[in-house]
């Protein structure tokens, strides 16, 4: 009978967690393939899943995207009996081939011959039955096989996994997502280890709104495959940009501009039961990015501020921005909602105390932030 392996990966460490791991993973595989109604079935150490033969290359392009799996395979299940896993491997000893080799593993030691002998035995059977040769070092097919306390199975392609941690067994994050192309890098590192998204975007209408909603949009159509469900809030950012202008000094604006974005994510983090950020800086990319700089920014956060592109060159960064899907979409030409803020000189080792001064300034601030709060668009993906 066909079924698909999972092995997943840090799980397996977890020790008494290990339960609340699984079910995570096994809630978010069945939410991934819910248009093909899959049943997974936990066995020790891995988990089962039926599936139909045709859907195979869709499954294949899902399952690599969940967080927490190490590896899957498209398998042969089987009886743990020698006859039975014989008949396993002839189900998938078409084509073309000359040389094999057969690797056993045995998860249940008690099983009455041990991997070495199975390999030989097997072994023997394929190159009596077929003629190819064995070779252990490059052969044109490998058969893997796994004796389970329950069951054996038998495949031949090992698919890598995303590794880390199943989507929801960390705490939630929100991500403050830009159209650039370090932000959707940094979220898409925090759901390997286990955390699920919120995304927030600033906008400023104005300026070619239809170009950067669908951008956005996009960006996050992508992100949202690797969890289970996403929401975006688009924040109106137009009428704070304005009353912000008028009173602090163009040199502090980008930094002050941040700061608000922060106050008003933390509301949207509270309704959202997040407990930090996630944001794309990466430290002395750009002005706003120096460590003097994102410190007074992150001040205004009160929750933790994850930035895993903090050590990332940008080259690194691009590359995994087109290993995830996000690059092209990053890269489509857009006028940023804060462009017009960026001075000629901007601060770059601000002080706290400054920034808190011009703040006080700005008219209407707390008022303006609850506005954008209740009047930022909710989508869900
Ligand atoms: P990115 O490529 O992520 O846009 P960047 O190098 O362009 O980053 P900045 O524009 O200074 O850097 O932004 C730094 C971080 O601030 C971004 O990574 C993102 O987390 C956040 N950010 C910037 N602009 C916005 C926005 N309009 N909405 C939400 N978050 C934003
Ligand atoms: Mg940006």
């Amino acid at each position: 009978m066909k079924c698909i392996v999972v092995h997943y990966s840090e799980i397996g460490l977890k020790g008494k967690n290990r339960d609340f791991f699984e079910r995570k993973l096994v809630s978010n595989i069945k939410a991934t393939l819910k248009d093909f109604a899959p049943i997974v079935k936990r066995l020790s150490g891995r988990l089962m899943i039926d599936y139909d033969p045709d859907d195979e290359k869709k499954i294949r392009e899902r399952l690599v995207s969940v967080p927490g799996i190490a590896s899957f395979s498209f398998a042969e299940q089987a009886d743990r009996d020698v006859d039975d896993i014989k008949k396993a491997i002839d189900e998938l000893s078409g084509g073309k081939v000359k040389s094999f080799a057969i690797k056993t593993t045995r998860g249940d030691k008690n099983f009455k011959y041990d991997s070495q002998e199975l390999n030989v035995m097997l072994g023997d059977y394929v190159n009596e039955k077929y003629g190819w040769k064995v070779d252990l070092t490059k052969p044109d097919r490998t058969f893997f096989v796994e004796i389970t306390s329950g069951d054996a199975f038998v495949y031949t392609e090992k698919i890598r996994g995303m590794g880390g941690l199943p989507v929801g067994s960390s705490g939630r994050l929100v991500s403050l997502l830009s159209g650039g192309i370090d932000s959707p890098v940094a979220a898409f590192e925090m759901f390997k280890r286990g955390c699920p998204v919120t995304f927030v975007h600033f906008h400023n209408w104005s300026a070619q709104k239809d170009i950067v909603r669908d951008k956005v949009e996009r960006i996050v159509t992508v992100l949202s495959r690797y969890q289970p469900e996403s929401r975006l809030y688009l924040v109106p950012f137009e009428e704070l940009q304005k009353s912000l202008v008028a009173s602090v000094p163009s040199k502090y604006r980008m930094i002050v501009y941040r700061r608000i974005m922060f106050r008003i994510a933390r509301m949207i983090a509270e309704k959202e039961k997040a407990l930090g950020f996630v944001t794309g800086d990466s430290v002395g990319q750009v002005a706003s990015q120096t460590l003097e700089n994102l410190g007074v920014i992150y001040d205004a956060a009160k929750l933790p501020v994850l930035t895993p592109m903090a050590g990332a060159n940008k080259d690194d960064i691009i590359a995994k921005a087109k290993s995830i899907g996000t690059y092209d979409i990053s890269t489509l030409p857009y006028s940023d909602c804060c462009s017009f803020l960026v001075d000629k000189h901007p601060e770059t080792k601000a002080r706290l105390e400054d920034i808190q001064k011009v703040e006080v300034g700005i008219k209407d601030m707390g008022k303006l932030v609850k506005i954008a709060v209740k009047r930022s668009e909710v989508k869900k993906y």
